[in-house]
């Protein structure tokens, strides 16, 4: 540990304003992260950082080490584990933070507030069986993919730095422990507000409602009530987010009712990954054994997520139950809807259509229809179009669907340039694939070589330009390696 005495935290730049506290104490309880032995950088999102207001040059290598690994708590700082409840494969539970401490609330230099939270910090209350740690391979893992996303234009937790505690820890083998920093909006999800439903307190449920609508949703129109107006615009910011998802490939593997946060970012990366080869059945978590969470199911999923909420802010929406369900369904109802439309706005922006026709969704369905039949890279295919390329294999159901594809293009008449370079502004050259990610997280973990990772995360920092140098990154893996699988050994 450095020296506590010689240690000025607030050069560093933390400026802490911890609203989450003044709630009600069944949400949570004070916690500090427990110290880990030896803790050690093994990075730091510099960039991250500097947008945060933080000044962590100041900082030797040790110091930054204790603080992001929670030895040292920064003056300001209120650590607490929230409470929380879900829906885990369709099961309910009670949960809340096993292994992670929100240490604070910090307002960046353009007024945001964000939540840092310290992931892998030790057990608190909620531990259940758990050791409260995590290891570096998966916070590592978080650190790529949530970077990627961000990098993707897609609302998500980010990740500030991931510290090794010099502490193993036991999984399926004994594995180097590591605490993961991350950044979120906040980290309020379906399953708090699941988890106050269950405690049955209608005034703690109002206070949580209302401090969300508050940080997250503070422009709502009213005129329908105030609560119906919360579950429609929380509904249609998943409907946006979903639909990101599934325009890059990713499939987030759990989507549990407590990984689905009320702000509309991307939270808790496990075992997620991005699709290589599309196919709607894709599953790579090797825990979803009924493919609950493949990646054709997410949008389903989603809508079933936020009938969960719903229902856990019923006594808010009406005061009579029967009106508030009639409420909730109907807006429950309007998913699919609302997600059709968030899809074809993304699809024309995917195949470079500035304006609408009728045919646009079968234009756009047709192709991933044939993608699907043969096997073909989703990245890939759509970047080939952006440059002018058919992809490659060649045969009579594509070339006459690129033929349809290049008539609708023609009847818009935007410059051609136009239209490619709009289109690679949505369609990414770069993702971060399985087993691109697998060579950083076997160097890292097997060897201490974060080299790997930095190229990386300098690829996927430009997702959109095409470089070669960085062509190694979009090569989809060999056809014949074995069928890829996340753990949730995290
Ligand atoms: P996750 O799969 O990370 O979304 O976690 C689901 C729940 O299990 C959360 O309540 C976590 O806090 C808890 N959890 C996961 N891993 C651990 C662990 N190693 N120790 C204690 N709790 C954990
Ligand atoms: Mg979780």
């Amino acid at each position: 540990m450095a020296d506590l005495n010689t240690l000025n935290t607030s050069e560093v730049g933390w400026r802490f304003d911890n609203s989450y506290v003044k709630l009600q104490k069944t949400l949570f309880s004070y916690q500090k992260p427990v110290p880990v032995r030896a803790p050690s950088m093994a990075i730091l999102n510099d960039r991250l950082a500097e947008s945060l207001g933080l000044n962590v040059s100041a900082l030797s290598n040790q110091e930054r080490a204790d603080i992001f690994a929670g030895n040292i708590i920064p003056e300001g700082a209120s650590p607490i584990a929230q409470a929380y409840a879900g829906h885990q494969f369709g099961n309910f539970t009670m949960l809340g933070d096993g292994r992670a401490v929100l240490i604070g609330e910090h307002l960046t230099p353009s007024g945001t507030r964000v939540d840092i939270q310290l992931k892998g910090s030790g057990q608190t209350q909620f531990s259940r069986r758990g050791d409260g740690r995590a290891a570096l391979g998966p916070m590592l893992r978080e650190y790529i993919i949530s970077e990627a996303m961000h990098a993707l234009n897609i609302p998500t937790t980010r990740s500030l730095a991931v510290v090794a505690t010099g502490e193993p820890v036991i999984r399926e083998a004994l594995q180097p422990g590591a605490i993961l920093t991350r950044v979120a909006a906040s980290h309020i999800r379906v399953g708090t507000f699941q988890y106050v439903a269950a405690l049955n307190d209608v005034l703690v449920l109002k206070a949580l409602a209302d401090y969300t609508i508050d940080r997250h949703y503070p422009e709502l129109d009213q005129t329908g009530g105030i609560y119906p107006a919360f579950l429609a615009a929380m509904m249609e910011r998943q409907a946006a987010l979903i639909v990101k998802w599934q325009q890059v490939g990713f499939i987030h593997g759990v989507m549990n009712t407590d990984n689905m946060a009320i702000s509309g970012e991307t939270i808790d990366y496990g075992p997620c990954a991005f699709m290589d080869i599309y196919d709607p059945e894709t599953v790579f978590s090797s825990i979803d054994r009924n493919g609950r969470y493949a990646y054709g199911n997410q949008p389903q999923i989603a809508q079933w997520n936020i009938a969960r909420f719903a229902e856990a802010i019923l006594p808010l929406l009406h005061s009579d139950q029967d009106h508030a369900i009639s409420i909730a369904e109907e807006t429950i109802n309007r998913f699919p809807d609302i997600f059709k439309q968030h899809w074809l706005i993304g699809m024309r922006a995917k195949l470079g259509l500035f304006n609408e026709e009728a045919e646009d969704s079968m234009l756009a369905e047709s192709l991933l229809a044939w993608m699907q039949e043969h096997q073909a890279d989703y990245t890939n295919t759509f970047r080939a179009l952006s440059a002018d390329k058919r992809p490659q294999l060649n045969d009579g159901v594509l070339i006459d669907w690129h033929a349809r594809w290049q008539a609708r293009l023609a009847r818009q008449e935007i410059p051609k340039y136009e239209v490619y370079r709009s289109m690679k502004l949505h369609s990414p050259a770069i993702i971060p694939r399985n087993h691109r990610v697998e060579e950083v997280l076997e160097a890292a973990v097997e060897r201490d070589d974060l080299s790997v990772m930095h190229r990386l995360l300098a690829a996927i920092n430009n997702p959109f330009e095409e470089r070669d140098e960085y062509d190694y990154y979009s090569l989809p893996p060999a056809k014949n390696v074995q069928k890829y699988q996340t753990y949730c050994g995290t």
